[in-house]
């Protein structure tokens, strides 16, 4: 990967504390809903407490835990891992880094099929094995839990180094509501992070938040009150799916910061600026060809020799995936 002037310096992360063929024991401390109004989605916000375990003060923000539900598949063998990113500051949600957090989004789906009797006979009905069962479990539940996972998306040692874009998609908000947590708001009182702790962050820090509509955002108050009372705090929620005054649906996060270029150019040609953007598979290749047709990709992209000479606008989606890749200062989490 190319070097560039002002990458970040990142903490040294510990991974695979735990394994996920022999996990630890955590418990279920609080599970709530975490979108802002009646919604066609369920995503709960649930804190773990690990207290006892080895995984207990070793998560930093944006790095994500395993969990593996007791039991056997469809064909009798143990469930396979699932991966959650963590919600919490790398203080966790105590101070003490025992009760962890993360966005979880119950996965319900119908894919009729036709070798299955039940789903072709109008029950077509899917409901992800792991993210229901962590969903369904009430508070002092046992969940076997491994990790931690992934050391690259994480903040820089220096928080103030940098000023930061977050883009976020439905549960890819979960990192960032750690992140931010950690930049402004800081370890609760008589903690021992509290007693380390030099203040808000003064670092421009944007967040823009992608939902299909304003009832599937995520954390909302949250963010607003943030905003409100730190004015180097920007929160911008990016609706797609709702109706505008004018035709046609809303923007997605990528188009956003493309209409208000203006507004995003001066923190995208700054050196200090990192971009993280978390979600669904497929976010990153939007945000990389605006990123490129503006000219502003040069610090977060590297362009394959391949494609060099072909215009941006005319990148296909399959160019883009092969051939471009993020740089040290853009961090990219998508599932
Ligand atoms: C790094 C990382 C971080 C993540 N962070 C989060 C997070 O913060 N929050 C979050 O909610 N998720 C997160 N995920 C996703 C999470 O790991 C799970 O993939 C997700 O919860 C779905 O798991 P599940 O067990 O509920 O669904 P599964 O049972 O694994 O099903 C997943 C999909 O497989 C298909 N499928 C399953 N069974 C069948 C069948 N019988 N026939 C046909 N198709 C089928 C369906 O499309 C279904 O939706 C993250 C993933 C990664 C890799």
């Amino acid at each position: 990967m190319t070097v560039h002037p002002n990458d970040p310096v990142l903490p040294e992360a510990r991974m695979h504390v735990v394994l996920p063929g022999a996990p630890v024991v955590a418990h279920i401390a609080s599970s709530e809903s975490c979108i802002r109004g009646k919604s066609a989605s369920f995503v709960r916000h649930i804190e773990i407490n690990l207290e006892g375990t080895p995984l207990e003060g070793t998560f930093l923000a944006g790095q994500s835990f395993g969990v593996v539900v007791p039991g056997v598949d469809a064909k009798g063998r143990p469930h396979k891992v699932r991966l959650y990113s963590v919600a919490s500051p790398s203080y966790g949600e105590d101070g003490f880094g025992r009760i962890i957090s993360t966005t979880c989004k119950r996965t319900i789906e119908e894919i009729p099929d036709e070798n299955d009797p039940v789903r072709s006979d109008g029950h077509p009905l899917i409901l992800g094995v792991c993210s229901n069962w962590l969903c369904d479990r009430s508070i002092g539940n046992e969940i076997p839990v491994s990790g931690p996972n992934g050391k690259r998306f994480v903040l820089p040692i220096d928080h103030s180094a940098h000023d930061y874009i977050f883009m976020a998609t439905g549960t890819g908000i979960a990192p960032f509501r750690g992140m931010i947590h950690e930049l402004l708001v800081g370890p609760p009182v008589g903690s021992p992070a509290h007693a380390r702790w030099l203040g808000p962050c003064t670092s421009k820090i944007h967040l823009v938040m992608g939902a299909p509509y304003r009832t599937d955002l995520l954390y909302d108050d949250f963010f607003r009150t943030l905003a409100e009372k730190y004015p180097q705090f920007h929160y911008h929620p990016v609706i797609s799916r709702e109706p505008l005054p004018q035709p046609g649906h809303g923007p997605h996060t990528h188009h956003y910061v493309e209409t208000r270029l203006n507004f995003f150019k001066p923190l995208l040609e700054s050196n200090r600026t990192l971009i993280y953007a978390c979600g669904l598979a497929g976010m990153q290749i939007g945000i990389f060809k605006a990123l490129a047709i503006a000219g502003l990709g040069g610090p977060f992209l590297t362009v394959h020799e391949e494609i060099a000479a072909i215009p941006p606008t005319q990148w296909t989606t399959e160019q883009i995936k092969r051939r471009v890749r993020p740089t040290h200062r853009c961090m990219l989490e998508v599932y």
